[in-house]
This record gives C-alpha cells, sequence and structure tokens, in this order.
C-alpha cells in the first residue's frame, strides 16, 4: 500500500459493518499544546493515583510516532456498549464481555478487510484516545466529566485507535471546538476544573485501588465502578441499547441478589465472569467492595 491511499469512506464503510457505530480520521500530530499542558499539570496533582502506567511514557502519549515510528493516520473508532438489560450492582460498561478483547478482533477484522498497515490500540498503550476521538470527529467531549458523546449514541462508548502508515485521502475535523477548562462542579467531589481525580472516584477506588477501601467512600449503587457521572451527562439521554451480543449480561449475572453477592464464592466469581472485564478488580477487590456496598445496602 502506497503512503497516500488510504480510502476513507471504504474504512467507515467497513466500520459500520463490523458494528462500529462511530470512525473517525485524523493526521497523526502531536495532540495540542494546552491538552499536553492539561495532562502534565493533572500527573502533577498526583491525580492518577496508583495508574502508574499514566505517568510512563508521558512524551509517548503526547507525540504519536514515538508510539509507533511512522505512523501518519489515527483512525478512531467507537462501539456501543449500553447493555439492553443489566445487572445494577455493576457498572454499565463491564455488563458483558471484556470490550478489550472484543473490541481488538473486531479491528483486526477491520484492518485485514481494508488491508491496512499498522497496529490496533484499545485502553493498553500511552494514547490519549479522548482526545484522538474528538480529533477524529466522532465525537464530542463532554464539559466536567470529559467523556465522548458520539451524536446518536451518547457517552456509552467503547473507544479504540488505529495506527496506520499509510495517509489518508480524506481527514475529519472536530465536530465543536474542545471545552473550555472544566468546570468540576457540585455533582462529584472526584470532578475538580484540573481534571479527574482519581483518588476520590469510586470507579477507580473499586477497579484499580488495591488493598482496603478508604472510610469514607460510600458505595450504594453500584460495587463495581460508577455510572453517575455518566448518567448525569446530558447526551446519555442520546443512549440506545446496543446491537452486540458481547455487551449483555449473561442470565445468571443478571439474577444476582444482594444475598446472592454475599455468599460469592471464588468458583461461582470464576464462571460468571470468565472472560469480563470485571477480573481486573480481581477476587479478592471484589469481595472487598462488596462488603463495603452490603455495609451501606443493609446497615
Ligand atoms: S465515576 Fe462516580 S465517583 Fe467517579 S467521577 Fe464519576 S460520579 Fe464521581
Amino acid at each position: 500500500m502506497n503512503s497516500a491511499s488510504l480510502n476513507s469512506k471504504h474504512i467507515k464503510t467497513q466500520a459500520q459493518s463490523l458494528g462500529f457505530v462511530a470512525c473517525g480520521l485524523a493526521k497523526a500530530e502531536p495532540v495540542a499544546e494546552d491538552v499536553a499542558r492539561r495532562y502534565q499539570h493533572w500527573l502533577e496533582l498526583d491525580y492518577c493515583g496508583e495508574m502508574d502506567y499514566m505517568r510512563r511514557n508521558v512524551e509517548m502519549r503526547l507525540q504519536p510516532d514515538l508510539l509507533m515510528p511512522g505512523v501518519r493516520t489515527i483512525v478512531s473508532l467507537a462501539m456501543n456498549f449500553m447493555p439492553e438489560k443489566r445487572q445494577p450492582a455493576i457498572s454499565l460498561y463491564a455488563q458483558g464481555k471484556d470490550y478489550h478483547d472484543v473490541m481488538r478482533g473486531r479491528m483486526q477484522e477491520l484492518m485485514q478487510a481494508c488491508g491496512l498497515e499498522g497496529r490496533c490500540f484499545v485502553d493498553t498503550a500511552p494514547v490519549l484516545e479522548r482526545y484522538w476521538a474528538w480529533r477524529s470527529g466522532i465525537g464530542i467531549i463532554t464539559p466536567g466529566s470529559g467523556f465522548i458523546s458520539v451524536p446518536g449514541y451518547g457517552p456509552t462508548v467503547f473507544l479504540g485507535e488505529l495506527f496506520l502508515t499509510a495517509e489518508a485521502d480524506h481527514y475529519d475535523s472536530p465536530l465543536a471546538p474542545l471545552p473550555e477548562e472544566k468546570t468540576g462542579g457540585s455533582l462529584c467531589p472526584a470532578l475538580t476544573p484540573e481534571g479527574l481525580d482519581a483518588r476520590l472516584c469510586i470507579s477507580y477506588q473499586t477497579i484499580e485501588h488495591r488493598g482496603p477501601l478508604p472510610d469514607e467512600l460510600e458505595l450504594k449503587r453500584t460495587f463495581y465502578g460508577c455510572d453517575r457521572c455518566l448518567r448525569a451527562t446530558p447526551q446519555f439521554a442520546e443512549s440506545q441499547p446496543t446491537t452486540e451480543p458481547a455487551f449483555q449480561p449473561s442470565e445468571d449475572l443478571l439474577q444476582m441478589t444482594p444475598d446472592d453477592w454475599e455468599s460469592l464464592t471464588e468458583e461461582q466469581y470464576q464462571t460468571l465472569f470468565k472472560g469480563s472485564a470485571v477480573k481486573r478488580a480481581k477476587f479478592d477487590g471484589l469481595k472487598r467492595n462488596i462488603e463495603r456496598w452490603l455495609k451501606q445496602l443493609k446497615p
């Protein structure tokens, strides 16, 4: 494939037929200076908590050709994860199979179908995915929470990126300017004017954090993740059930009750969450979360 041969329309058509709800192309350039500055400031504030991988490869995160030499085009892709039914104790995004696997598989199919050369990333490499989704025009960034909202699908989408060595026949433009400095706000103390303070975030504490939960952490609705700010996003009203079977919860998961969660064994956990992103919290982490959740559910 020569360096000017990416047919953007063909890629988008194929992406749609593979179940992606949005696909956009951007030139692989260094990220905008103000975005880079904000990211570095966010790190200086220690808002990433124990997610040390956010501190590593900062330059690479801000300059795509350091991650993949020769990259010319970044294709951003989104899949709708809004499940039709849900287990209320688990965050919406984790009801079905692990999106890393589902999306990576689908992106590899897309690369094959279009004969693309490059690499695909799903939340596993130093890539500012929301920035690239914005840059490639597949969604807007919602002020305050910083989610990407895809028109017609809202913020309930997973994101992935293809880094390609060829140039494209057409690049997309952002749908709207980047929002002004985040306002933070009254919804949640973790949403600060400088960005998300992960240390105060239920999602971070119940998924990423190892060790005891902070005493003051209240788990009222979910014990894995938190959907409060997602649901509070005005564009959440645009979310609609996904047609992707992999993101639907199993009947067994749907039927779990607080009593079932209380008595969850490691064996049940392995069966219930086979191939699920919930395994990131590990069995011990999930039991820790359940214990705190039950305390607040049935004091
Ligand atoms: S996920 Fe929950 S705890 Fe985290 S910022 Fe959003 S509302 Fe706050």
